[in-house]
């Protein structure tokens, strides 16, 4: 059952890691390394079952691929998750013992974080591993990814308007931002200073408040009227599968572009449903690398350049028009167009590789 998971994704390598003492249960899901050594978050969750878990690290690590790939940089793809539980001790020690676990791979997979991590957590990692990323600035590291994905998204956002409406100006726009996390909150003051309409959700009643007390025009909806919004512009940025048959028949939005990964519930089936809409899908894994082009840079030979890392993600703007047009030209679905970019990449290295 599991390699047969292992088979239709084509992982190389996937890595269960258990101590008894501080309760910790990891799975570091390598999917390929022929760009780079594999690098992904680690994200700390309460799943329902082992098997969430798995499908969760497993769908994360292939998207990790995609998403270095088609963003020129010399990465593979990976991602870990550690099993949260109530009353779980989630010290020091447990973060250390889970560096340990990463440096035990020899540098084939780079962890930084995800949803439930820190730059503290990534300190803690650093004290047992080098392969970590996204660390404190006071540690040579690139710190909090999130403004930097987010002006990705923004970036993304723009490109996917002037292709629907010819001009990429936001100004006067209704945006419908589902999740004010780290990401949401850097996104919406973008599209607030470019005079965008925003209407946002969350589950969290602290996050709304940080944004509407630095933000007045911006309107709250409760989580599950979200889909029902006369918005022109949907940008989830909480969790996946959000594009889905109950959610698509619900939305009027013409375009879909935010930071959450692997959006589409059936890459395939949504995405071909969506272009039958006429809406237009920014694809995830492209617009939202802005996070791992910053973190890219640190595990460099020449050590974290923040100018390096807001060029790569500045190129996400040509790139999604440049996909836009592909899925056109090729009647095919943003998704697929940008993933045929990706593994092409992918294989003619790999190609190169098998020759020497
Ligand atoms: P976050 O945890 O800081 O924010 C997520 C927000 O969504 C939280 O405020 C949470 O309360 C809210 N939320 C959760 N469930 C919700 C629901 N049902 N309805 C409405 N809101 C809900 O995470 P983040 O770092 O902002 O990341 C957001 C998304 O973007 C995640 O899917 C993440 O994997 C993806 N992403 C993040 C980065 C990054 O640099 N942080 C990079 C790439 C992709």
């Amino acid at each position: 059952m599991i390699f047969e998971q292992l088979s239709s994704l084509e992982h190389e390598q996937v890595v269960f890691c258990h101590d008894k003492e501080t309760g910790l249960k990891a799975i570091i899901a390598i999917h390929n390394t022929v760009l780079g050594p594999a690098l992904g978050g680690t994200r700390i969750w309460k799943y329902n079952n082992e098997e969430a878990a798995l499908n969760d690290v497993l769908r994360l690590s292939r998207g990790m691929t995609y998403k270095s790939a088609i963003s020129g940089i010399h990465l593979g793809g990976g991602k870990a998750v550690i099993i949260d539980s109530e009353g779980l001790q989630k010290g020091e020690a447990f973060w250390r013992r889970y560096g340990r676990f990463v440096n035990s791979l020899n540098g084939k997979y780079y962890t930084a974080e995800d949803v439930g991590t820190s730059t503290r957590i990534m300190e803690y990692i650093a004290q047992e591993t080098k392969f970590v990323a996204g660390k404190p600035d006071y540690l040579g590291g690139s710190g909090d990814p999130s403004p930097v994905t987010a002006y990705g998204v923004y970036l993304g956002m723009k490109a996917a308007v002037k292709y629907k409406y010819g001009s990429d100006k936001l100004t006067g726009k209704t945006v419908a931002v589902q999740g004010a996390g780290h990401v949401g909150q850097y996104l919406i003051d973008h599209l607030v200073k470019e005079g965008a309409k925003v209407t946002i959700c969350d589950i969290n009643e602290q996050n709304i408040s940080l944004v509407t007390d630095k933000h007045s025009s911006v309107k709250v909806v409760a989580p599950n009227d979200i889909y029902d919004l006369d918005a022109q512009i949907y940008a989830p940025c909480a969790l996946g599968a959000t594009l889905n048959d109950d959610s698509i028949a619900r939305m009027k939005f013409e375009v879909v572009a935010g930071a959450a990964n692997n959006q589409l519930a059936d890459e395939v089936k949504h995405g071909q449903i969506l272009r039958e809409r006429g809406v237009v899908y920014a694809p995830d894994f492209l617009i939202n690398a802005g996070g791992v082009c910053n973190v890219y840079t640190e595990v460099s030979p020449s050590g974290y350049h923040k100018g390096l890392a807001m060029s790569l993600t500045e190129q996400i703007y040509d790139r999604t028009l440049e996909i836009l047009h592909l899925a056109d030209a090729e009647n095919i679905g943003v998704q697929q167009a940008a993933m045929k970019l990706a593994q092409a990449r992918i294989d003619s290295i790999a190609k190169m590789k098998a020759r020497m």
